[in-house]
């Protein structure tokens, strides 16, 4: 990964009205939980292609003031950036929030600076995986690919559903589903036994910012999943068919159907990576979604403790230890188990978070950590684990490289990867 150690960046500001400008003299800070400080030098990387920039209303830019050695408040707003996914932030963007500020939208706000004529945002690349990269792919190819879908199979709602995220919300997976590569998306519940603080497809009205896409209204039959399945394996050889998507509840609470449309397509002959996107809440369905040939499962979590799990969580009618169950059960199951670790700079890689982790990581054997970002309001997920004790931050390079240290079979990585169907082992780096 190309970091730079002498660079220096400066920090970059915007108006009311969204010009940027980065400042002649003061450098660019950055903010791990509570802490506001300068970028470490291994950390640095430039801005990603695809990345997307914010203003931050209602937020002063702050910089740090080499000759005097202090931070200064600038009467100009802040900016962030959302890095392109395959990439984790290590450290956020620092600011001072006005009394009169909105609450921030569904998003991780990347600290960001200037130097040597370019942007420099801290993050690191842990995928080398290309599904998500649309650069280079003309609308049309994705709109055709969308017609054709219709056209092959006008008589299946999940395929209008599908096709419309692709076209209306620009979904990756759904897109990727009309392109015919990589992973598809298979939405099957309404509802969900957790109400996460950054749900993306159900927030209260009074939450003050409001969820990212609007959760499927039906519940397809196993027929037209299966014939999803079917359709997405007959244009990519290394197919990945994901249930629980951004547009739906939890799915473990459908299945029964997600059993019978998997069983009906792997009895067709159906190859591929099955996966479900999980909060792991039912550890008793998964047995049954095994033999059915589901063969992979990620379990969405922001820590491996339950106070801070259940903060944020805040489950209905499970617990925890549930969770923990589950990665149990699924393991026993034969199926490759992944974590939807939502990593947050000065949370998720202190101390006492990094220790949770690695234990559970040793006692159940799972596979593979995707290191997601949390995509919440800094603010709100700080005030949310107040009290919640994660002691000294170590940084996102040293929790890395001490957890492949304590667990050497653990793989990290952004994306759900491609299973061996020999060796059952992810095919990285495609
Ligand atoms: S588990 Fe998923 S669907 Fe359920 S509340 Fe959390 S983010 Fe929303």
């Amino acid at each position: 990964m190309a970091t730079s150690t002498h660079i220096q960046p400066t920090l970059v500001f915007a108006d009311e009205t969204g010009n940027i400008y980065d400042h002649p003299d003061l450098l660019m800070l950055c903010r791990r939980g509570d802490e506001i400080t300068l970028p470490r030098p291994d950390e640095l990387m430039p801005l990603p292609a695809e990345s997307e920039f914010f203003l931050l209303p209602g937020r002063s830019a702050l910089g740090f003031d080499p000759e005097t050695g202090q931070v200064e408040e600038m009467e100009e707003l802040a900016v962030a950036v959302f890095a392109s996914p395959a990439h984790t932030l290590s450290a956020l963007a620092a600011y001072r929030t006005r009394p009169e500020a909105p609450v921030l939208p569904l998003f991780a706000y990347g600290a960001v600076g200037y130097a040597e004529g370019k942007f420099w945002v801290c993050a690191r690349k842990v995928d080398q995986d290309r599904r998500q990269v649309f650069s280079g792919i003309p609308r049309e190819r994705i709109e055709n690919g969308a017609r054709k879908l219709l056209t092959e199979l006008p008589k299946n709602r999940l395929v209008r559903h599908l096709t419309g995220c692709a076209l209306t919300y620009g979904c990756p997976a759904a897109k990727n589903f009309a392109l015919g590569r990589f992973e598809a998306p298979l939405p099957t519940s309404r509802v969900c036994n957790a109400r996460c603080v950054g749900c993306i497809s159900l927030q209260p009205e009074d939450s003050g910012f409001p969820s990212t896409q609007n959760r499927i209204a039906f519940k397809p039959t196993e027929r037209e999943v299966a014939e999803v399945m079917r359709r997405h394996q007959s244009k990519e050889k290394r197919p990945i068919l994901s249930f629980g998507q951004g547009c739906e509840g939890e799915p473990l609470t459908e299945a029964e159907l997600i059993a019978k449309a998997v069983t009906l397509f792997r009895k067709g002959g159906g190859k591929g990576t099955v996966n479900i996107n999980t909060n792991a809440s039912l550890p008793d369905t998964l047995p049954d979604l095994a033999k059915a040939g589901v063969n992979s499962i990620r379990v969405s979590l922001n820590s491996t403790r339950k106070g801070p799990y259940e903060a944020y969580y805040r489950p209905n009618g499970y617990a925890f230890e549930d969770v923990v169950r589950s990665i149990h059960t699924a393991k026993a199951a034969g199926m490759f188990v992944s974590l939807n670790l939502l990593y947050f700079p000065g949370l998720t890689d202190g101390e006492k978070e990094w220790d949770a982790l690695a234990e559970l990581i040793t006692a159940t054997k799972l596979d593979f950590v995707q290191m997601r970002n949390m995509n919440l309001d800094p603010e709100l997920v700080l005030g949310l684990m107040r009290g919640h004790d994660f002691g000294p931050c170590m940084g996102l390079a040293n929790f890395l490289k001490r957890m492949k240290k304590t667990c050497p079979w653990i793989e990290f990585g952004y994306f759900n990867p491609y299973l061996d169907p020999q060796t059952k082992l992810p095919v990285l780096g495609k």
